[in-house]
């Protein structure tokens, strides 16, 4: 049941506890949130378990194997895919090369140009397709790193705020987009601000403040607490 294991994990930079003890668990089909005030460890978390950096204490499983040790290029090959926060597409080249790029992982030939097109289609960038990926709007080149991610058919897609920068309408799409792979057996785990997508397309919540879990649960019993709505919302509405 459980995808993901995260055990007692810490990561430190120098003097600094980024990550502090942290156990998180996410189930195999479930859309995770993982939300927190800025600074909080969450995209340090996302990290660790992706492999980026290694823990400094703790351990990480992913279907019960232990990952620990693992670089994230055999992550990946295990059936994860990450979208860091900072967009990277190919801003030089076409957006459909950037598709092309991602899907010769796995495809090639015929089958490679119909995913391709199902991608594009679904991603609302079928008529852009042909445009340099540097030329689009932030929130679409959010939507193409998305679809590099997807390219993968991931078992596990790891989304770090994939929805900065983007309008209140391309903000509720991308929901429908992560909500139309679940329902295809796609596990997700996200972190995000906008807590209209959090109600969205969460399951389960997990707040991470000062490197540690300060709750977790349904969204109605996150929501409903006062010292997540203290150290989240108050911050979140302050600026
Ligand atoms: P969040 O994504 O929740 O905003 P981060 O995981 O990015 O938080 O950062 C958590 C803390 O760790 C912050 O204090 C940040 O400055 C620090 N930090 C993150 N990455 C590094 C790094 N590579 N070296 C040193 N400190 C870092
Ligand atoms: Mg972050």
């Amino acid at each position: 049941m459980a995808l993901v294991d995260v055990k007692g994990v810490s990561k430190r930079f120098g003097g600094l506890t980024a990550v502090s003890e942290v156990d998180l668990t996410v189930n195999a089909g479930e859309v995770h949130c993982l939300i927190g005030p800025n600074g909080a460890g969450k995209s340090t978390l996302f990290k660790l378990i992706v492999g980026l950096y290694p823990p400094t204490t703790g351990s990480i499983f992913f279907d019960s194997v232990d990952i620990t040790a693992e670089r994230p290029y055999a992550r990946v090959q295990r059936g994860m895919s990450i979208k860091m926060q900072a967009p990277s597409v190919f801003k030089e080249l076409p957006v459909r090369q950037n598709i092309q790029i991602a899907l010769q992982e796995r495809l090639s030939g015929a089958e490679c140009r119909a995913e391709e097109e199902r991608l594009l289609a679904l991603l609302n960038l079928a008529e852009d397709s042909g445009k340099l990926a540097g030329a689009l709007s932030h929130g679409q080149q959010q939507w193409l790193e998305i679809g590099m991610a997807l390219a993968l058919q991931p078992q596990l897609l790891l989304l770090d705020e994939p929805t900065a920068g983007m309008s209140p309408e391309e903000t509720y799409k991308t929901g429908e987009l992560i909500k139309s792979f679940n329902a295809e057996g796609m596990t997700v785990l996200v972190v995000e601000h906008d807590m209209a997508f959090v109600r969205q397309v969460a399951q389960r919540v997990t707040v991470l403040h000062l490197g540690k879990i300060f709750a977790r649960g349904s969204l109605e019993s996150i929501l409903e607490d006062e010292k997540v709505a203290e150290i989240y919302l108050g911050k979140t509405h302050a600026h």
